[in-house]
């Protein structure tokens, strides 16, 4: 994708692609959304995709594959240990990140389970910039806690701060001094934060951190499951890297880390993750995890097919065309609804646009979920998919109480190279109408709240009959249209 000038002054993000297979979408009527809603317990992680015609609910697995990714699907080298294609996906993640050692896992997650399980214990302290769902999971599984170093404006929905993902790095010092090193087993940064709109981090703030770290002697773990967005931004906001290459970059960046991960769902456009190092020592240490938990060591869980797409996928986010596809269709479409009024954050980030459902929807309490109303408003509106990203996704404490999320949001995920244009523009004018209809959207409260991951599987139901009203006036405005 290229900003190109056009001779009309507009600005329209230009894909250096073309499609080459496509897949039929429905869209039901406005009725069926409404009931699609109830069936899914008001939770769009349960809709069905019949019911569904634009699904953004998330950029993981979700990519459009490259013709070359396809055909190198063909060619894999299917057995259980010592495949060509694992020798291949090693071989490539060594040449982009500069490391030695190399564990397959099945997802981004699979990763973190293996990683917290090697290193946290009871009573540990794991510093991040922002959390991930998963991993705070697996960290508080295993009784270790979580605390979030992220630069104040990162909370902050509007800004023009360019690299919103950042660390603080007093609080880092502050942290160290105050719990010590030997509560610490290892850093984490999330390049870029996936909770609070993909926002990324400078190189310039991950060698700092990464510098402390060195100074006390605390390991640091780099979860790049979103780095090939935080890369294009580091080329493009990030003066001293101006110069740089993608593929420079990243190695500048991986030079920093003792540990990088990565759900290849999201980076190298297929699916699966994997775990690099440069060190024998600590590979050691997570290595019998994998065949455990994953499969063995030269496929952890991986289909071969999807390894040799991975490799492919990889090769390819070194190449700025093709990563800055999404960055600049987020763009667009964060531009398209501002100039409706719609609230989102600023700047736009990767993986989606997001929705700020506190300021869209002021007149719903946060314990009646802000975001998952405006979620299930937002489909019902077009039979568009998001994630809601606030207090919902948060888990409860211990005692009970729920803890009010920082940012209330609506994610809409832009899966790479997946929409068109007069799409990402339907969506924009369904949510410009949905916000002229603000009012009449209300809240929501639980019929069943699983103790943990609540988001995932969790059924709600709205506090009133809203959702019947919101659907007759879209009758009343749209006539017979879907
Ligand atoms: C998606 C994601 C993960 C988890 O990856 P899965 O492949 O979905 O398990 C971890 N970290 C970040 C930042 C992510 O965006």
């Amino acid at each position: 994708m290229a900003n190109i000038k056009f001779f009309s002054g507009e600005n329209i993000p230009l894909e250096l692609h073309k499609v080459r297979m496509v897949q039929k979408l429905n869209l039901p009527p406005v009725e069926r959304r409404v009931e699609a809603a109830a069936e899914a317990g008001n939770n769009t992680f349960l809709l069905k995709n019949k019911d569904i015609f634009l699904d953004m609910l998330t950029d993981s697995g979700v990519n459009a594959m490259s013709d070359r990714q396809t055909a190198a699907m063909l060619i894999c080298d299917d057995s259980y240990a010592g495949s060509a294609t694992f020798t291949r996906l090693e071989e490539k993640v060594h040449e982009i990140f500069g490391t030695k050692f190399f564990l397959p896992a099945h997802q981004g997650r699979a990763c973190e389970n293996i990683i917290a399980q090697a290193f946290v214990r009871p009573g540990d302290i794991i510093p991040m910039n922002f959390h991930f769902t998963t991993t705070k999971a697996h960290i508080t599984r295993l009784g270790g806690r979580v605390e979030e170093l992220i630069i104040d404006e990162g909370l902050q929905t509007t800004s023009d701060m360019p690299f919103k993902g950042n660390f603080d790095l007093d609080k880092l010092r502050a942290l160290i001094e105050r719990v010590g090193v030997e509560h610490i087993p290892f850093l984490r940064v999330e390049a870029g934060t996936n909770l609070i709109g993909g926002q990324p981090l400078s190189l310039e703030n991950m060698r700092a951190v990464c510098g402390i770290c060195r100074e006390h002697g605390i390991m640091t773990v780099l979860d790049a499951s979103l780095l090939q967005d935080n890369l294009y931004f580091i080329k493009k906001r990030e003066a001293a890297c101006a110069g740089m290459s993608i593929r420079e970059i990243t190695r500048a960046i991986a030079d920093e880390f003792d540990i990088i991960y990565f759900s290849a769902r999201k980076l190298g456009f297929a699916r699966g993750g994997g775990i690099a190092m440069r060190d024998k020592a600590l590979c050691e240490r997570m290595k019998e995890l994998v065949p455990m938990f994953e499969g063995f060591l030269t496929y952890g869980g991986m289909s071969v097919r999807e390894m040799e797409a991975i490799t492919v996928g990889l090769e390819e986010t070194m190449d700025e065309d093709v990563i800055s596809q999404g960055p600049i269709f987020i763009d667009f479409m964060c531009n398209e609804l501002m100039k409706r009024g719609v609230p989102v954050v600023t700047p736009a980030g990767g993986l989606g646009c997001h929705l700020n459902a506190r300021e869209f929807l002021p007149q719903i309490d946060d314990h009646e979920y802000p975001a998952g109303a405006l979620a299930i408003a937002v489909y019902i509106a077009g039979g568009v998919r998001g994630m809601e990203r606030g207090t919902l996704s948060e888990q409860r404490e211990p005692d009970g109480t729920e803890p009010i999320a920082d940012v209330e949001l609506l994610r809409l995920a832009m899966p790479r190279r997946v929409f068109t244009m007069s799409q990402v523009l339907y969506a924009v004018d369904r949510i410009a109408w949905l916000h002229e209809n603000r009012e009449l959207v209300g809240g929501l409260r639980w019929v069943e709240e699983p103790s943990s991951l609540r988001f995932f599987f969790g059924r709600l139901e709205p506090t009133s009959d809203w959702q019947q009203k919101l659907a007759r006036k879209f009758r009343d405005d749209f006539g017979d249209s879907l």
